[in-house]
């Protein structure tokens, strides 16, 4: 008779599933979606994942038996699968990538090194060396032993020598041992001992405890509450209501009075339900969403162009309201920096706990509780908030997809694989689940625009804001004039002083927006014109005064600030450029008595960095905000009058045929924070260049001649959205052998393509070739929207096998990037 087998996928790089055998029993039992402990490799076990089960015995090797089985139900839905393959296969990445990206990691057991002692050892352990000897003493005792305590057995930190030692004496072995991280979180609750239930009972006990008042007062609360709404009564609670210390319940605990009990509780569970309706749209924001559902009819995906404080928001939340009432799930993607408190906020004002946030910034066992949520597809999730990982969750009803801010490249995955387009694998979750599709931004992507202007996709504009509070008005203000003048104050034009002076005398706030961290991005030699470099990286070191560091933006390298010049010696050095640190503390200087804050990611790591100052501002702790890109995305203060962008012309230098693009769209939203309530805002940009086609498109609101410019510069040179890119990484820390890779790949790329309609560029470093001591050199494929993109993808992995068979190339990765960003 045949065997069973299953084909599992592993979280890891490799392009194939993997069989295993089976049990007729577990045969039954398992289907697609169960996560299985497996042994793979040297004595290493790994979670993976149930693909398929079938009686074909693999050719190439004896299948194993699986160790566990580690659910009584699938985890992953085989909607879910389906759509893992589609990315894995356009994205060209293994499943597993996908499957490791997607699940919580805690769901991902950990593998931990046991030792253990083997008991056919024959031979005399008084040979043994001292720590050996110390190891194997232990081990009478014990059974097992954890890596780390045999590291605090022998009081030393490298164990490993020690370890390889007493295998290869046959005195320990090695186990590898699965367990669940996953623990939930347990609540402790109090209740009366059961002999107190009864009337005369409970008479008698406040009788004995009448001179213990405060215990006396302990029982009459417990009994309130529970007489209240109130099912079960937490420790905690009856603490807090009782207005006791915890050695008085404590003490009742002790007398056998009261007893304890342990309920598993939801961490991310907050109280309250819906505590507000939702608004009433005005005419703009009605007529939009009426539109929208139109074009749902039709469509499955509409593009909401809404300007900056339009009133986006609410539009999603009527269409949100249609989706629950139908019973459907609904996804609201944002990019991650724009997912803030405030917006949560809003959110569970309306939904209350129909709505889950999945977050990268939750700890493992919060994300656990959320996929529980979603794959029980209980009234608890039911709208799921979550930036570009969220859609890899386990839905099943999903009805509406909402990707607000669609035009931030931060939707795009880099590092590690897969990297995939949040946006783009949406639609095609959308249209596995029957699911609309609504992107939402105030500035959309050249490509989606694109997409709905050619009829692809339905398109909604809302072009007033709400309220009929005026477009803000911008400013362009020359800073070459204005330095030949003399009208600088540091990095302040006298413009930019008044306007912020007129603001805090009106009592309005202020955001300024630098698009660099740190203090000075070049710390420069007078002398010889030396300037630090990292000694990992191809770029100069950043400058941070507050710490007094020199550090490196990519890989975190960081010295002691140098007062004199590392090459030469002299002590004239000087800094150059700017970053929000220099801003601050020149504002500090301008304006003593005004408080400042600044947000960038020095000043917002931790789970809640972001959200403390932005609630330092919403509460008018600060009068002026100085930050990056942090500053532009999506929040909603209603104080800011005036907003300053202090240099412009970085952001248009920028390497990448998307600059242009990006450059109106940052300006554009950093804009739009201001003015957002009643009065018309003022936004001062600040530039080199005042002239500059997309800087007066930007302040001028004319976004449709940005995109009609951009577009024919794409059509010219054969960008997207009329060419798909994929870029081609070759890494690795021997320069020459990354050089002569790309050459070697960029030779068979070209005989490969020959007579084709497909491009190919390079291979080239790009400006930063090394970071943390890897060399990178790029290729690029251009694919004609009307070419055959699985031709192509055929061609690119057929090369990419021939190249990976390559002995010298064995230490340069290859990486693929569809859709390159
Ligand atoms: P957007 O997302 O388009 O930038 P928001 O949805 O954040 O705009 O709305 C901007 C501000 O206007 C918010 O403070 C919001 O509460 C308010 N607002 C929008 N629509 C309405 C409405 N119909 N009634 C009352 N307030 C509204
Ligand atoms: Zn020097
Ligand atoms: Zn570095």
């Amino acid at each position: 008779m045949n065997s069973w087998y299953t084909d599992v996928i592993l979280p890891i790089p490799l392009a194939h599933t993997f069989t295993y055998e089976l049990t007729s029993d577990q045969a039954t039992l398992l289907k697609p979606g169960f996560r299985v402990a497996v042994p793979f490799g040297k004595n290493k076990i790994y979670t993976g994942l149930v693909y398929k089960v079938h009686r074909k015995m693999p050719v190439r090797y004896e299948a194993k038996p699986i160790d566990q089985v580690l659910d009584d139900g699938p985890v992953v839905t085989g909607e879910q699968l389906k759509h893992w393959e589609w990315i894995a296969d356009y994205y060209m990445c293994s499943l597993g990538e996908v499957f490791r990206a997607a699940i919580p990691p805690a769901l991902l057991l950990e593998s931990e090194t046991l030792v253990v002692r083997n008991d056919s050892f024959d031979g005399d352990e008084s040979t043994l060396k001292d720590e050996d000897w110390l190891v194997y003493e232990a081990l009478q005792y014990q059974s097992v032993l954890k890596v780390h305590e045999v590291a605090s057995i022998i009081d030393r930190k490298h164990v490993l020598p020690v370890l390889k030692r007493l295998i290869s004496q046959g005195v320990i072995k090695v186990q590898e041992e699965v367990f669940e991280q996953y623990k939930p979180k347990l609540v402790r609750y109090v209740k009366l001992k059961e002999a107190y239930n009864s009337d005369e009972a409970l008479q008698a006990l406040l009788e004995t405890l009448h001179r213990a008042h405060k215990q006396k007062k302990v029982v009459l609360t417990l009994f309130q509450l529970l007489a209240g709404a109130e099912e079960q009564v937490a420790l905690k609670t009856l603490e807090e209501k009782s207005g006791v210390s915890p050695s008085v319940v404590k003490s009742l605990l002790d007398k056998g009075i009261l007893e304890d009990y342990y309920l598993k509780e939801d961490r991310i569970g907050f109280d309250g339900g819906t505590t507000e309706s939702s608004k009433q749209l005005n005419p703009y924001q009605e007529q939009a969403l009426e539109e929208i559902k139109d074009h749902f009819r039709s469509k499955d995906v509409v593009l909401l162009h809404g300007v900056t404080a339009s009133g986006k928001t609410e539009v999603y939340v009527k269409l949100i309201e249609d989706a629950l009432q139908r019973n459907e799930q609904v996804l609201y993607l944002l990019p991650e920096i724009a997912l803030t408190t405030q917006l949560i906020s809003r959110l569970r004002m309306y939904f209350g706990e129909q709505v889950a946030v999945y977050h990268s910034r939750y700890n493992a066992n919060e994300r656990v509780e959320v996929w529980q949520h979603i794959l029980d597809a209980g009234e608890k999730a039911q709208v799921v908030l979550g930036a570009r990982s969220a859609m890899l969750l386990p839905f099943s009803r999903l009805g509406l997809i909402i990707v607000d801010e669609e035009h931030e490249s931060s939707f795009k995955q880099f590092d590690p694989a897969p990297r995939y387009h949040a946006r783009d694998a949406a639609i095609v979750l959308g249209m596995m689940h029957g699911a609309k599709v609504l992107l939402g931004s105030a500035t959309p992507a050249l490509e989606s625009y694109y997409n709905a202007k050619t009829g692809k996709y339905g398109l909604v504009e809302i072009t007033r804001r709400h309220g009929n509070v005026l477009m803000p008005d911008i400013e362009l203000v020359d800073i070459k004039e204005k330095h030949r003048k003399k009208r600088m104050k540091g990095h302040f034009s006298d413009r930019l002083l008044e306007e912020i002076e007129a603001c805090l005398e009106e009592q309005g706030q202020v955001i300024l927006f630098q698009n660099r961290r740190g203090f000075a991005p070049i710390l420069e030699c007078q002398t010889c014109g030396h300037s630090p470099q990292c000694p990992n990286c191809d770029v100069s070191l950043t400058f941070h005064r507050y710490k007094n560091q020199l550090r490196c933006h990519y890989c975190g390298y960081h010295i002691a600030m140098q007062h004199s010049c590392m090459a030469c010696g002299s002590s004239e050095v000087d800094t150059k450029g700017f970053g929000t640190e220099q801003i601050e503390e020149e504002l500090r200087a301008l304006f003593p008595q005004v408080k400042t804050g600044r947000m960038d990611s020095d000043t917002t790591r931790g789970k809640h960095g972001h959200e403390k100052i932005i609630n330092k501002f919403e509460e008018r702790e600060i009068d002026i905000l100085v930050g990056t890109q942090m500053v532009t995305k999506g929040l909603d203060f209603a104080n800011v009058r005036l907003v300053g962008v202090l240099q412009a012309d970085s952001l248009l230098n920028y390497p990448d045929f998307r600059a242009h693009e990006r450059t109106y769209q940052l300006l554009q939203q950093v804009a739009g924070r201001a003015g957002r309530s009643k009065e018309r805002g003022k936004v001062i940009i600040q530039t080199f260049d005042p002239l500059h086609q997309v800087l007066q498109q930007a302040s001028m609101n004319r976004y449709e001649d940005m995109v009609s410019d951009q577009l024919n510069e794409r059509r010219q040179f054969r960008y997207p959205p009329f060419y798909r890119l994929i870029k081609i990484v070759f890494r690795g820390r021997d320069y020459n052998r990354v050089n002569e890779a790309g050459e070697w790949f960029s030779r068979a790329l070209r005989s490969g393509f020959k007579g084709s309609s497909v491009e190919v560029l390079g291979p080239e470093f790009p400006p930063v070739a090394r970071i943390r001591n890897q060399y990178h050199k790029h290729l690029i494929v251009k694919i004609p929207l009307s070419g055959n993109l699985r031709a192509s993808k055929t061609m690119l992995k057929k090369i990419g096998k021939s190249y990976e068979a390559i002995a010298n190339f064995r230490n340069v990765r290859l990486i693929f990037n569809v859709d390159n960003y």
